[in-house]
């Protein structure tokens, strides 16, 4: 079953679809390899990008993630820092120590790690193949996945016979089966209970209460870990782009100026935090998938904003917020996609944004009939967000679309909050609107890199 702690992942920059995504996959393949008895005689690997993988993979820094992946590195349990230092060490030295084994193969990644933006999957447009070769060049392992967004991953079996793992049959497994806001609704409305209560019942069912409660704090401490790194790390973020950070100038001048306007240190601080996430992601760091990574600024800066009492985090608050957001990023995740290359950034920002709104609408009170209103909204005016990274770096416009995104999401759960019970729309019907609007999107909009502001803005 889908869990809140899936939505929520710990893993690396930039990107959970293009680097947690296939480091994940990269090691899936090796272990499945040596399941299959096939690993240790392989004396080369091949791997091919394919589609959106290939066509923003080294601005999304795919390639590393691959090798990372290769080399055994978890994105949950990885140090970025020792990642690239591995990663430097086998491209300086030629060879690479494939995870499960002891002795090094050849590591050429011209050869050995091809960009293939000419093949469009069919099952989804981020795909990747992976091969063990012995010393003729003859396949001895293959395998095939895609990185579906939000650092999950499946296989093509997976996603060529989807009845078997499909998250709305394994949704309905839980003891509060809901696969669509109208069933979380009603399971509300009947049981007398707010959405983190529904949610939580079938976390209930997957491990102790004790457990779900750690994971959710551990989520939070890595999310307030990214906001403080990203708050005091100065300097200008890689990939050639020349983009320097921000947010530490914007805090200091914060700090320093308390009694400034209120209304125009709402926008500051909503901004600031986002924008120090989402810079610490583009440059690679520890991050919190939220559902993405690209997206990953908005939760982490409604929470720091708005569930903490004079600086003090409310962890109650704080859970309250995590499962009423994850609820809907599953609801998005069931019933849509979370992923850019299927979505574009509606489905990655504004599902942030719906998550967020109504994780603070039920942080300010509301019942779940605001929490849905709130997420719909934030959704609805996020309808037809394109997907255009200049450089294919997760910078522009990603790091700014997180400050607007965040303070869009306090305005959604303000509206809802003021809005009595007679919504127009249903969450389940803009849910369901964003997927068509998806399906629909030029895939020039879909984290390819080939329409938008990345045609329009000359790369420095
Ligand atoms: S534009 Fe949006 S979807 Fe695309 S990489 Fe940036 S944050 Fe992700």
């Amino acid at each position: 079953m889908l869990s809140v702690l899936d939505i929520f992942k710990i893993g690396i920059g930039p990107s959970s679809s293009h680097t947690v995504g296939p480091m994940r996959a990269a090691r899936r393949f090796l272990v499945e390899a040596r399941e299959a008895g096939a690993l240790d005689q392989a004396e080369r690997f091949h791997v091919e990008l394919h589609g959106s993988l290939a066509l923003t993979g080294i601005g999304h820094g795919s390639d590393r993630a691959v090798i990372m992946g290769l080399m055994g590195f978890e994105p949950e349990a990885t140090d970025p820092d020792d990642a690239a230092r591995a990663v430097a060490e086998a491209r300086a030295e030629g060879r690479l120590t494939l995870f499960g084994r002891t002795d090094a193969v050849a590591f050429d990644e011209r050869r050995d790690i091809e960009l293939r933006g000419d093949i469009i999957p069919t099952l989804h447009p981020n795909g990747m193949r992976l091969r063990l070769l012995d010393g003729e060049g003859a396949t001895t392992f293959e395998q095939t996945y895609y990185s579906v967004g939000g650092g999950f991953i499946a296989s093509s079996r997976q996603l060529e016979t989807p009845a078997e793992d499909d998250l709305i049959v394994q949704a309905k497994k839980g003891p509060k089966p809901f696969a669509s806001a109208a069933e979380l609704m009603a399971f509300c409305q009947e049981d007398d209970l707010d959405v983190a209560s529904v949610v939580l019942a079938n976390e209930d069912a997957m491990r102790p209460r004790a457990e779900t409660l750690a994971g959710l704090d551990a989520i939070w401490a890595a999310m307030l870990a990214c906001v403080e790194r990203g708050l005091s790390t100065e300097g200008e973020l890689p990939g050639g782009l020349r983009v320097r950070r921000r947010a530490p100038k914007l805090y200091r001048s914060l700090l320093e100026t308390p009694l400034a306007n209120d209304r125009e240190q709402l926008f500051d601080w909503l901004n600031v935090f986002a924008m120090a996430v989402n810079e610490e992601n583009a440059a690679g760091g520890r991050v919190v998938t939220a559902p993405t990574n690209g997206a990953a600024g908005i939760i982490p800066s409604i929470i720091m904003h708005y569930c903490r009492d004079d600086g003090a985090p409310q962890i109650d608050r704080i859970r309250t917020f995590l499962l009423t957001a994850g609820g809907v990023g599953m609801l998005y995740k069931m019933r849509a996609s979370i992923s850019g290359a299927e979505m574009g950034c509606q489905g990655e920002v504004g599902v942030a944004c719906s998550m967020a709104a109504a994780g603070l609408a039920a942080v300010w009170g509301g019942g779940p009939r605001q929490v849905e209103r709130a997420a719909e909204i934030a959704m609805e005016h996020n309808l037809g967000l394109t997907c255009d990274p200049v450089g294919g770096l997760v910078q522009i416009p990603c790091i700014e679309r997180n400050a607007i995104g965040a303070v869009k999401a306090a305005n959604a759960a303000r509206l809802a909050l003021r809005s009595g019970d007679d919504a127009k729309v249903s969450l389940d019907q803009v849910i369901e609107t964003m997927r068509q609007t998806g399906l629909d999107m030029s895939t020039k909009y879909k984290e390819t890199s080939e329409g938008g502001l990345a045609v329009n803005v000359v790369e420095c």
